[in-house]
């Protein structure tokens, strides 16, 4: 799960790009935090760059399954 102190600088929002699985290497639709769907390893990835590939990180015994990647919290790229 990712971390955060303060509320007030992250806001739900239901869009569909939360929705999206991606596959490993794919291109970054949206900067921010990535979740594997198996494994729950998160990373941050920026848009338009590789998204980690199937070889970025080893899943344990109990969560075998390919490398996919969800949107958990995307960056805002604009002022509030
Ligand atoms: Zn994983």
């Amino acid at each position: 799960m990712a971390y955060y102190k303060y509320p007030a600088y992250l806001n739900p929002k239901d869009h569909p790009a939360f929705d999206a699985i991606a596959e490993p290497g794919s291109l970054t639709q949206n900067s921010g935090i990535y979740r594997c769907v198996t494994c729950g390893y998160e990373c941050t990835s920026i848009e338009g760059a590789p998204l980690p590939p199937q070889y970025h990180h080893q899943h344990p015994a109990d969560r075998q399954g390919p490398v996919r990647w969800r949107l958990v919290v995307c960056s805002a790229h604009h002022a509030h």
